[in-house]
C-alpha cells in the first residue's frame, strides 16, 4: 500500500456489528468478560480501547512500525519512553529541542538520576565525543525546534545500532508524510499528534511507534501501569484528522516554499531558516531523508531584539500569535519568550537561538494572503 492509501486504510476495517466505516467512539471504561478472564481482547479501558486500537494501527502503518502505543499527550509519550531508563543510564539529546522536551529531561528524569548530553546533533563528533559506556538512547529531533536544523538520521541510527544503543526520532515536525525515521534505520519514532497527524488544533495527543518488540512490551506496561492514555474522542478526532494527512501537509508545504523565499528576499529579515532552501546548511541531507521540506519556517530580524520580534507579531491578523503547530491554520510564535521561555538565555543562545527569532508554522490558506499578512506587518 502506497502512503496516501495508508492515511485511509492502514490498520482500519469496517466496525464488525454495524459495519461503520469509522470506528465508533467506544465510550466505556469496561468491558463484559463470558467467564473470569475470558474476554474479546479488551477487559478495562485504561489498558486498551477499540478506538484506539484503530489509530494505534494507523499510525504503526504510516510509520511503517509493527506496533504503537498512544498516550494522553505527547508529553505522556516522553515519559514513557523515558521511564524504560535507571538511574546511572546516559541519554544523547540534540540542544536545539522542544522546550517541554527540554524540561522533562532536566526537570524530572536529571533529579531521578538519568543523566543528559545535549549537544549540537549535526555534528557526528559531538556525538562520538558525548558517548559514554552509559549511554543508552539517542533522543533525534529533527528538523530541530526552532532552529530547524536536520539530523542526519540514518547516520545516527547506525551509530547507534553499532554501539549497542537505541535510537529515537520524535518525528513531530515532519510527521509520516514527509520522513519515516523506522526506513532510515531508527527504533523508535515518537509524535505529539496534536500536531500535524491531528492537524485541526482541536485534541492533544501522543504516540510512540516501533517494530523492538522489548521496546513495545515497556511502553504496554507503561499504558497499563501509569494510565497517560488518551480517551476514545480524543483518539477518534486524530483519526479523523489523519485521514487528510497527505494533502494537508502537501497544501502546507507548498505554502512554506513561498512564505521562504519571500521572507529571505525582505530587506528587514535577518536568518531565514528553511530546510528547502538552498542556503540551509543541511539542505542536501533534508533533501535525502524528507520527502519534502516541511511546513516550519524560522526567521530573525535585521534589528534583532525581543522588542521589535513582538511587535512584529502583534500586528499579524492571519498569522495567529499561539504556540504549538501543524494546524491547518497558519500560527506565529516566538520561541525564547514562549515555547522556549523554560531553557537559559544563556544556553539558548549558544544554541544559535536568536532574541528576535519568529517561528512560522504555515496553513493551508492561500499563499498570496499569508504574505499579504507578512508584508504588511513588516510595514
Ligand atoms: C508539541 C511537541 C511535543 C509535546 O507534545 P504535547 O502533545 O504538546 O504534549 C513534543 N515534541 C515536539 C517536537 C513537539 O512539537
Amino acid at each position: 500500500m502506497k502512503f496516501n492509501t495508508k492515511t485511509i486504510h492502514a490498520g482500519q476495517q469496517p466496525e464488525e456489528t454495524s459495519g461503520a466505516v469509522m470506528p465508533p467512539i467506544f465510550q466505556t471504561s469496561t468491558y463484559a468478560q463470558e467467564a473470569p478472564n475470558v474476554n474479546k481482547g479488551y477487559d478495562y479501558a485504561r489498558v486498551g480501547n477499540p478506538t484506539r486500537t484503530a489509530l494505534e494501527r494507523m499510525i504503526a502503518g504510516l510509520e511503517g512500525a509493527d506496533q504503537c502505543a498512544c498516550f494522553a499527550s505527547g508529553c505522556a509519550a516522553m515519559d514513557a519512553v523515558l521511564k524504560m531508563f535507571r538511574p546511572g543510564d546516559h541519554i544523547i539529546a540534540s540542544n536545539d529541542l522542544y522546550g517541554g522536551s527540554y524540561r522533562l529531561f532536566t526537570e524530572v528524569f536529571e533529579p531521578m538520576g538519568v543523566d543528559f548530553s545535549f549537544i549540537d546533533m549535526t555534528d557526528m563528533e559531538e556525538v562520538k565525543k558525548a558517548h559514554t559506556d552509559q549511554t543508552k538512547l539517542l533522543w533525534i529531533e529533527t528538523p530541530t525546534n526552532p532552529l530547524l536544523r536536520i539530523v542526519d538520521i540514518e547516520l545516527l541510527a547506525d551509530f547507534a545500532r553499532n554501539n549497542d544503543i537505541l535510537s529515537l526520532v520524535d518525528n513531530t515536525f515532519a510527521s509520516p508524510y514527509l520522513q519515516r525515521p523506522l526506513e532510515l534505520g531508527a527504533d523508535i519514532t515518537l509524535h505529539s499528534t496534536t500536531k500535524y497527524l491531528g492537524g485541526h488544533s482541536d485534541v492533544i495527543g501522543g504516540a510512540v511507534a516501533t517494530s523492538n518488540n522489548e521496546v513495545m512490551e515497556q511502553l504496554r506496561f507503561q499504558v497499563k501501569t501509569t494510565g497517560a492514555v488518551p480517551g476514545p474522542m480524543d483518539c477518534y478526532l486524530t483519526l479523523r484528522g489523519i485521514k487528510t494527512l497527505s494533502v494537508r501537509v502537501q497544501q502546507s508545504v507548498e505554502n512554506a516554499k513561498k512564505v521562504a523565499r519571500f521572507l529571505e528576499d525582505h530587506p528587514q529579515t535577518g536568518n531565514v531558516i528553511y530546510p528547502g532552501l538552498e542556503s540551509h546548511a543541511q539542505h542536501e541531507i533534508a533533501a535525502k531523508q524528507m520527502d519534502d521540506f516541511g511546513a516550519m519556517v524560522s526567521f530573525s530580524l535585521k534589528d534583532d531584539s525581543q522588542e521589535k520580534a513582538k511587535e512584529f507579531m502583534s500586528r499579524t491578523s492571519i498569522f495567529t500569535l499561539a504556540e504549538s503547530l501543524g494546524g491547518v491554520e497558519s500560527l506565529v510564535s516566538h520561541p525564547a519568550s514562549m515555547t522556549h521561555g523554560s531553557i537559559p538565555r544563556k544556553v539558548r543562545l549558544e544554541a544559535g537561538l536568536e532574541d528576535s527569532l519568529i517561528r512560522l508554522s504555515v496553513g493551508i490558506e492561500d499563499a498570496e494572503d499569508l504574505i499579504e499578512d507578512l508584508q504588511q506587518a513588516f510595514e
